[in-house]
């Protein structure tokens, strides 16, 4: 329940020009933003470089209203693979489609996510398409399809999450072809006819697919290139140390290198768990949001863990 009304606020505007305008949502938001501005961003980045952690970074957005809106949000990102490229630093990016105009006219999108994978190549940049909801898992997968036959598949990924009665036929389709695949659990509130209600199946449906995606990195044979973001592993997205302990351990029996699998953390979460993962020699990436769109992200990550969201009420009645 409580879950169901955070992700309506999370998508309600007269919410968000509320929260947003509160100095101390900011501050709170803060735990799980790296800053409204690219330089504040870049900063995080080059911190967590220093400190032997990849980054993808995200500007922040999602279904925008108008084609300015959408296409000034593909501007910002090709703008950022400048930055990123003209200060040498080694990251990759996480896109949303919603935020470069598939709600809002598919053909928009379809323009916009070229134009950005051209620039990406260009620049040898790694770009991962976000899954957003169940609405838009098929429209995105089928433009993910896109980008890999205009030949873009070494510079683009996706994302599958295990929450969804779909993602074990997702995954085996997209592992007939070369492709990098995110697993998460996924962070939208679905409706029973599409997935899973309980937790349990869940994390069960995400270590079948861990282990599909697992076996798929021994067959291609990949490898990590440090610098560009680069990222042609399976990525574990998850803080949950059951899940990281079942992929490790799975690796481990088939016999997959530690380069042949990367873990995934959002920025400000478990970081005494990506620490550990570091020590023992495993790739970790953290996926890096900034920007002045920072609400319905903050909020999502309130619905994950009623603790935050229980400190950002103590801290708005004192
Ligand atoms: C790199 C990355 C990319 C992602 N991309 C997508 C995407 O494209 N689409 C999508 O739908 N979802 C995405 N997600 C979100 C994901 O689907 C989950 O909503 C989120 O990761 C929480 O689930 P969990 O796997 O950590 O497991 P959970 O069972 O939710 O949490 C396990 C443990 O992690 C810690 N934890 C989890 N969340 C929080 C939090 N908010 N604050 C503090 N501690 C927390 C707690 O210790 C908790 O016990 C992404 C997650 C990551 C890490």
């Amino acid at each position: 329940m409580l879950k169901l009304i955070l992700t309506y606020l999370s998508q309600a505007g007269w919410a968000r020009s509320i929260v947003q305008g509160w100095g101390f949502a900011k501050r709170t938001a803060a735990r799980f933003v790296a800053g409204e501005t690219l330089d504040e961003a870049i900063a995080v980045v080059k911190d967590l470089n220093s400190r032997g952690i990849f980054t993808t970074l995200d500007h922040l957005g999602e279904n925008v209203t108008s084609r300015e809106e959408a296409f000034l949000a593909a501007d910002e990102i090709i703008t950022i693979i400048d930055r990123l490229v003209n200060e040498g630093v080694p990251s990759g990016i996480s896109i949303k489609l919603s935020q470069i105009g598939l709600v809002l006219d598919p053909e928009i999108c379809r323009q916009n996510l070229l134009k950005i994978m051209e620039s990406a190549k260009e620049r040898n940049i790694f770009v991962r398409i976000d899954m957003e909801d169940s609405s838009l898992t098929q429209a995105t997968l089928d433009l993910f399809d896109l980008v890999r036959e205009k030949g873009y598949e070494a510079y683009s990924g996706i994302v599958i999450q295990a929450n969804l009665f779909r993602s074990q036929d997702d995954i085996k389709r997209l592992m007939s072809g070369l492709c990098r695949v995110r697993i998460c659990k996924g962070a939208y509130k679905e409706p029973r006819t599409v997935a899973f209600p309980k937790k349990i199946s869940v994390d069960e449906n995400f270590d079948r697919i861990t282990e599909l995606l697992l076996d798929q990195s021994l067959e291609f044979e990949l490898s990590v290139t440090p610098d560009g973001g680069f990222s042609p592993i399976p990525a574990i997205a998850t803080h949950d140390q059951t899940r990281i302990d079942h992929a490790l351990s799975y690796a481990n029996k088939i016999g997959l290198g530690k380069r042949g699998l990367e873990f995934q953390m959002l920025y400000g979460i478990r970081e005494d768990i990506q620490e550990n993962l570091i020590r023992q020699g495993y790739p970790v990436r953290v996926y890096v949001p900034y920007g002045s769109e920072w609400y319905p992200y903050f909020v999502r990550r309130l619905a994950e863990r009623p603790a935050s969201l229980w400190f950002f009420i103590s801290n708005f009645f004192r």
